[in-house]
């Protein structure tokens, strides 16, 4: 193993991301792409940030006018999520909250959700995804041995937000998505959300049951839904400086909302896979990117982060015991075909079909084209 090589500004080292580079300073390229990103926003001052904010929120009435909900807001429980919900209804909002139960719900999920309905008033849609298909999926996953081994269980999330949009006649649809808190990811630690190529072809190999319900949406679709339907993603929590401890304290304070530890932990196969199958097998602890994103936003110090890193990524030996069991008893994997998957050499989602390389070459052309299109709607 290489020598430790840590970025001095923020957490990330060569260890958990080996294509890491560093200017003069020492600061890595993360810390950069944070910088440019933030530079951009930050053109905006607070109170153009605010009237862009209000811009969107009249955008969203003003369209949907005829309509019984005025936009879509996905909802996972998780403090990002419920937090936007809250201020959905302070901005006079009315959404369909969706929610894409893939199984794997915490109880902290589930009791979350119901608090935030209580709240707020709004109408939820809960979408189940089948279950013998989504275990088939991710049985496929871990034996494919690829790094994001949590794709099968996201990508249901992001297909039935456009087609519930569709559906029922709306353009936005609000995510909890923010730049401060969730930070940019190298290519070994996540693959291209919409690869539905790279799903079809793992599942192929290592699959047995037929997929009938399971909901997917490629790149082909999202540009239909996207630029002929005008159906659109907004993530309004870039618009208001958001804080997550600020977040917390609100959530806890208003709809005594429950915490639930680390970043998308509302989950219990995405908990299981940050805090054991990806350190482990992978050799990647990604608290180190949502930590050091926390320290570019100034929400938490370097020092701070540093002591955080240091503690086992499972809090307590009882909770890993618990969802090592569960895990195993839910997926119907013995303790050996764990074993024997955790021990099989790790390979790129690009060892099996993907769409990965389209999308790198189509990526500088793609603006320029979405472009074209909005003037089209726009005569
Ligand atoms: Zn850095």
């Amino acid at each position: 193993m290489h020598k430790q090589t840590i970025c001095k500004r923020c957490i990330i080292d060569n260890i958990v991301y080996p294509d890491i580079t560093f200017d003069k300073n020492g600061i890595c390229d993360i810390c950069n792409i944070f910088d440019n990103w933030n530079k951009t926003n930050q053109k905006l001052s607070d109170t153009q940030k605010h009237n862009a904010l209000q811009n969107q929120i009249n955008e969203i009435k003003k369209v949907s006018k005829k309509n019984e909900y005025d936009c879509i807001l996905g909802l996972s429980g998780g403090v990002d999520s419920s937090y936007l919900a809250l201020l959905a209804k302070d901005w006079g909002l009315n959404p369909l909250l969706v929610h894409i139960d893939n199984c794997w719900n915490s109880e902290f999920a589930v009791s979350n959700i119901e608090k935030v309905i209580d709240y707020t008033g709004f109408d939820l849609y809960t979408y189940v995804v089948h279950w013998k298909e989504i275990r088939d999926l991710d049985l496929a996953f871990l034996y494919a041995s690829v790094v994001d081994t949590d794709l099968p269980n996201e990508m249901p999330f992001v297909a039935m937000l456009y087609k519930l949009a569709k559906k029922f006649k709306v353009k936005h649809i609000l995510t909890g998505y923010n730049n401060n808190s969730e930070g940019w990811m190298p290519p070994n630690v996540t693959h291209y959300k919409l690869d539905t190529l790279n799903i079809r072809a793992i599942h192929k190999k290592f699959g047995k049951v037929k997929l009938k319900t399971y909901p997917t949406i490629g790149p082909f679709m999202v540009f239909y839904f996207e630029q002929i339907l005008g159906i659109h993603y907004i993530n309004p929590l870039d618009l208001i400086n958001f804080n997550k401890n600020t977040a917390k304290l609100i959530l806890q304070e208003k709809i005594k909302w429950n915490d639930y530890g680390d970043k998308h932990c509302e989950n219990i196969f995405t908990r299981f896979y940050q805090s054991y199958i990806l350190p482990t097998k992978f050799n990647i602890d990604k608290r180190k990117f949502h930590l050091s994103s926390l320290i570019c936003s100034g929400q938490i110090s370097r020092d701070k982060a540093l002591s955080i890193i240091k503690n086992p990524v499972y809090s307590n030996s009882f909770l890993f015991n618990e969802d090592f069991e569960f895990f195993l008893k839910k997926l119907k994997l013995s303790e050996k075909d764990f074993m024997h998957i955790m021990n099989t050499p790790i390979k790129k989602h690009t060892d099996y079909p993907s769409y990965i390389n389209y999308y790198n070459f189509f990526k500088p052309i793609y603006k320029p084209i979405k472009n074209m299109f909005r003037k089209i709607r726009i005569i």
